[in-house]
């Protein structure tokens, strides 16, 4: 049971998150769209004064604590501005959860306080370029006395750029994965940039190579072989993050067109008078409503201490499918202009795509839902009113 901080001591941290999203890292949009890199210099004081690196590690360790509920809006803010930087706070604060949730107390005295201020910047390593999502891995962790050897490959590792430490996962014996941490600047290991991506540019997600890399037996996070149930409930509740993150630019894309609709005058009346623009507009609403519902449900169940496998799939797959309406309506209530880089609406459009790929792919969310369901999921008493 989460209850996270105390109702006035939240709402102080919000607005004080939520004044840096919108005043100090929202005007950088157009330096990061057309650099295409983020100025960290400028975007991580502001990330750290605010706290935003802090929000879900445990008060004890020096974080805020907040409990899921009170942390999505948050992050659903980030989904509004460029998206880049929301990739940067999401996946930090994803592995910060998952040490807290079940590193061990080593793990967490030696990590968390970094990484709640910031200092320590975090980087989750599952995705490989010869293999699958899941535990379709080729990189190795050989057991070597008190040592590990990590041999293999990884790409798209967001965060690859700042990470000082990498959540690795690798295979321990032919079934069993593990998780690791390696440390940046472990011997044999190397990192190199990927090309910019389509939206939420500026990250960098980064292809990881271990060649020999030897980090101490401690460095294993639980037990070996205890990998893959560690990726299952990291994944769990990562998805329900970008669900979040879906609402959010959801929300601005609907936001922007309700505002743009009324403005803009053809044949002598504003859009917003038109009846086929108000169902565009009254579908979006549906879609960020519904979506909204869904957060507030998963989040409460998993503060309650309950697991949300189906529902994390099902929300994380229906935010996708939502955002995507969303954006492509608020791209037509724009018109020509909307494709152009005068409104955020095509930046919008573009960061929402990420969020197909995040934490696994449509297929892979109606694999895990599908296999919920059919392995008797009691749905009746998840799905009820
Ligand atoms: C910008 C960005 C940032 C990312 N950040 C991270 C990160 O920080 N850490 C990390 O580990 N990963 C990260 N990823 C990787 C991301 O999680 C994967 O790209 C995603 O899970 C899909 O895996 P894949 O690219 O290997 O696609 P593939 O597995 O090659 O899939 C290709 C297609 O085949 C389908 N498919 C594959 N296998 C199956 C199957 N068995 N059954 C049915 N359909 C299947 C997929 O759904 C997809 O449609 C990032 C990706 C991007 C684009």
């Amino acid at each position: 049971m989460t209850t996270g901080l105390p109702e006035d001591d939240y709402r102080k941290l919000r607005d004080a998150v939520f004044a840096t999203i919108w005043d100090e890292l929202d005007p950088l949009e157009e330096q990061i769209e057309n650099t295409e890199h983020l100025p960290y210099d400028v975007v991580l004081p502001a990330l750290r004064s605010c706290g935003a690196f802090g929000l879900i590690v445990p008060r004890e360790y020096g974080g805020s604590g907040l409990s899921i509920a009170q942390y999505l809006p948050i992050l659903a803010e980030f989904a509004k501005i460029q998206g880049g930087i929301r990739a940067v706070v999401h996946v930090h604060n994803s592995f910060a959860h998952a040490l807290s949730d079940f590193g061990g107390e080593e793990h967490k005295k030696e990590i968390l306080p970094g990484a709640a201020t910031g200092e320590k910047s975090l980087a989750f390593a599952l995705t490989e370029p010869g293999n699958g999502t899941g535990a379709d891995l080729s990189t190795t962790a050989r057991r070597d006395g008190d040592e590990y050897v990590l041999n293999g490959r990884k790409w798209l590792i967001t965060n690859s750029d700042i990470a000082s430490h990498f959540l690795v996962f690798a295979k321990t014996s032919e079934k069993d994965v593990s998780a690791i941490i390696v440390p940046r600047d472990a011997p044999g290991f190397t990192i190199a940039p990927l090309p910019e991506t389509m939206g939420c540019k500026g990250a960098e997600h980064g292809e990881l190579t271990f060649t020999d890399v030897r980090v101490p037996a401690s460095a294993l996070v639980g037990a070996e072989g205890e990998g893959g149930a560690h990726l299952e409930r990291a994944l769990e509740i990562s998805r329900v993050f970008i669900a979040a993150s879906s609402l959010g630019t959801a929300s601005r894309a609907l936001e922007l067109s309700v505002k743009f609709a009324k403005e803009r005058v053809t044949f002598g009346k504003p859009i917003a008078s038109r009846q086929a623009i108000q169902r565009y507009l009254a579908e979006m609403a549906a879609d960020v409503y519904a979506l909204r519902g869904m957060l507030a449900d998963t989040a409460a169940k998993w503060d309650a201490g309950q697991r949300i496998p189906a529902e994390s799939s099902l929300l994380k797959q229906f935010g996708l499918e939502a955002v995507g309406r969303v954006t492509d309506r608020a791209l037509l209530v724009h018109g020509g202009i909307g494709y152009t880089r005068k409104y955020p609406i095509e930046r919008l459009y573009r960061d929402a795509r990420l969020n197909w790929l995040e934490e696994g792919t449509p297929t892979i969310q109606y694999l895990v839902a599908a296999r919920e369901l059919l392995e008797g999921y009691e749905f009746a008493d998840a799905f009820s009113l």
